[in-house]
């Protein structure tokens, strides 16, 4: 069962790369496991990987196995220790999500799918160095009432219920990302008001949902 976990674990990281979300081995993913996770090893080609590489963290912090965690692997840690809703959580630093993250910019309600995330915007969690307690900290703010956030001159981080729904929702804040970009290139960006914000949030309070 938990070898299973690991290659399923192992399979969507390597989906990551194919769809743009991360390139080479900055980004990380996990998956919420007994009273830890499993998460992707620091460092390692996810193309390499085999099941064992993939590293346990228990509920006390501690990690098991012949590899070394992710560098980040306290924001991952944190969340699922702060945020009951999380199973999955992906880090990477696609390309668009990191260029409006090196601008301190967040991702304001220029267009209706920001609500994907679970609010009016989109935040951008202040600078600190990666793999610090001090920016998993800065992460966890940020993710207040949210799914998914910006990383100030670094990139994303995003959680969901499960791996599919995790990968979907980065590829979509990415988009949001490229057109406000494009946006911002072009000139003054036009936002929905709050109230229309409110009407689509309640929306997708059942949208999309398959269970
Ligand atoms: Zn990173």
């Amino acid at each position: 069962m938990t070898e299973a976990r690991r290659r399923y674990l192992i399979e969507t990281a390597i989906e990551m790369n194919c769809c743009s979300i991360n390139q080479g081995t900055s980004g990380n993913l996990s998956i919420r496991h007994e009273s830890g996770m499993l998460i992707t090893p620091s460092g390692m080609a996810y193309s390499t990987l085999a099941p064992d590489d993939i590293v346990f963290v228990d509920g006390n912090g501690e990690h098991h196995g012949p590899r070394k965690p992710s560098s980040e692997w306290r924001i991952h840690y944190d969340i699922y220790q702060a945020r009951t809703d999380a199973g999955a959580i992906l880090h990477a630093h696609p390309t668009d999500c990191a260029a409006l993250a090196c601008l301190n910019k967040p991702i304001p309600a220029f267009h209706y799918m920001v609500a994907v995330a679970g609010g009016r915007d989109i935040r951008c969690a202040p600078y600190a160095t990666f793999g610090t307690q001090a920016l998993s900290n800065h992460v966890l703010e940020a993710l207040k009432d949210r799914k998914a956030c910006l990383m100030a001159h670094h990139g994303l981080t995003c959680f969901e219920k499960d791996l599919p729904r995790v990968l979907a929702l980065a590829v979509e804040v990415e988009h949001l990302a490229t057109v406000y970009g494009r946006l911002l290139a072009i000139g003054e960006v036009k936002l929905l008001t709050d109230i229309e914000m409110d009407i689509v949030l309640k929306k997708f309070g059942n949208y999309g949902l398959q269970d």
